[in-house]
């Protein structure tokens, strides 16, 4: 699910990207994984002709029970930039971890998506921190874990008191979301284990 005020156009680094269409303040949480995203069973996804499996895969992220996911409502045509202004480490949803600009493009992290073991991809996001390959693996590195923590943190307590599009999906979906807004102010306080690639309710 994706948060409103948010369109696709194209973009300079890809053919489309998501762009807001207004100011999106820091602690916004822009997108989730919810029940009504698109996605194949692990055994639907044997069955897939290679060439779709690798069209779906390009869009969508695999989740810890193996099944793909293909976020709604055009969330999954969010580009991935190496300073992503939208960040999910300890989360269940991508959090705007900086202001955001209107017509601004709206940016995620594709190597939070570590249950696409060995994906990697060129990157072209034209940043001073560009990895230029950007790999999953690069998921599980203890400084920009850091690094996205810090960011993370820092926007935590704004979640309570910014106005939250997604707020009746998340209060009912996530147990971090809750815990935030029940005073915790740091991923180590509101952590569930949920994850974007391990969403709660898939153990629904
Ligand atoms: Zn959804
Ligand atoms: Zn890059």
């Amino acid at each position: 699910m994706l948060a409103g005020g948010i369109d696709v156009q194209a973009s300079s680094t890809h053919n489309v990207g998501l762009f807001s269409v207004r100011p999106i303040p820091a602690g916004t949480v822009i997108w989730l994984p919810c029940p009504k995203c698109s996605r194949w069973s692990t055994e639907e996804i044997a069955e897939l002709p290679e060439e779709r499996f690798a069209a779906l895969d390009k869009y969508g992220h695999l989740l810890a029970d193996g099944s793909l996911l293909l976020p709604c409502l055009g969330a999954y045509l969010m580009n991935h930039s190496c300073e992503a202004n939208v960040l999910d480490l300890g989360l269940d949803f991508g959090l705007a971890v900086r202001d955001i600009a209107a017509g601004e493009e709206v940016t995620c992290d594709y190597a939070t998506f570590v249950e696409d073991e060995g994906w990697s991809m060129e990157c072209n996001c034209r940043t001073a921190s560009c990895r230029g390959q950007v790999t999953t693996a690069q998921g599980a590195d203890q400084r920009l874990r850091e690094q996205w923590r810090g960011r993370i943190d820092a926007v935590l307590p704004l979640v309570a008191s910014v106005e939250q599009p997604l707020h009746d999906v998340l209060a009912g979906l996530s147990t971090p979301y809750r815990r935030i807004l029940q005073g915790g102010s740091a991923i180590a306080e509101v952590a569930s284990g949920a994850s974007v690639c391990a969403p709660a309710f898939l153990t629904l």
